[in-house]
């Protein structure tokens, strides 16, 4: 058996085009999103050559969220990476948050994964699409299987290594590693996570996610944590 070589990975930036995402005081979620995805991107590619970055979309369109994880089974990826920034009824909260594909403490996260796959609403067909799938009702989620089971652990230590450098390299509040029915991270057949960069409803967070630098922090953090990944997996 020739050693495991994470050769390919999918950089998801949330929302776009139609659907804005989260709604700041002056931003937008999309273009967040985007950017930081980009830069992710710009980031593996000078320093990790040898690691292939498809990106679901690398401009303002709108991929649904049956083709963003479609995408990285058709490449045959090693690695799913959904990028979005988070929003809060409470304006004071704020901070980073890392999930892996669960239902564990699924009524705290309810509000969450209920607007994240509320998307889909915005699609034509969704109720064809989605085969009777209504993001805002719980019952629905009985339909979410164990299909990610298999990659949880790999999932975890990613995540794991996402929200450390948020705190200790960033100086950023992590909220920490939690699960949640994401349907983007439903059925990738992959290690697959999706962050939270913070909070667009928080007045300093919407500040710092609209700054170049934030912005640089960030990426950097998520593509030094895909770098140890990759290490550890490999066992270098
Ligand atoms: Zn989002």
């Amino acid at each position: 058996m020739p050693a495991f070589r994470m050769k390919k990975i999918v950089l998801d930036a949330g929302h776009g085009g139609s659907d804005p995402g989260n709604i700041g005081s002056k931003v937008r979620e999309k273009d967040i999103n985007l950017a930081v995805t980009l830069l992710v991107g710009k980031y593996l590619k000078e320093n990790m050559p040898d690691v292939e970055v498809i990106y679901t979309r690398d401009d303002d369109s709108f991929p649904t969220l049956k083709q963003r994880p479609n995408i990285a089974n058709i490449n045959k990826a090693d690695l799913f990476v959904s990028i979005h920034s988070n929003s809060a009824p409470n304006k004071s909260a704020f901070g980073t948050e890392t999930f892996v594909m669960g239902t564990k403490h699924f009524e705290a996260n309810f509000d969450i994964v209920k607007r994240e796959n509320s998307v889909i609403l915005l699609e034509e067909n969704y109720a064809e699409e989605y085969e009777g799938f209504d993001p805002t009702s719980p019952e629905s989620y009985m339909l979410f299987n164990l299909t990610q089971k298999a990659y949880i652990g790999n999932s975890i230590t990613l995540a794991d290594h996402i929200e450390t450098q948020f705190r200790d390299r960033v100086g950023r509040k992590s909220r920490g590693v939690k699960q949640g029915p994401f349907y983007v991270l439903w059925t990738p057949s992959m290690p697959s996570v999706l962050v939270e960069l913070g909070f667009l409803s928080n007045i300093e967070e919407e500040k710092f996610l609209m700054s170049q630098a934030g912005k640089e922090y960030m990426a950097s953090a998520i593509y030094r944590s895909i770098k140890a990944y990759k290490e550890q997996i490999e066992g270098n």
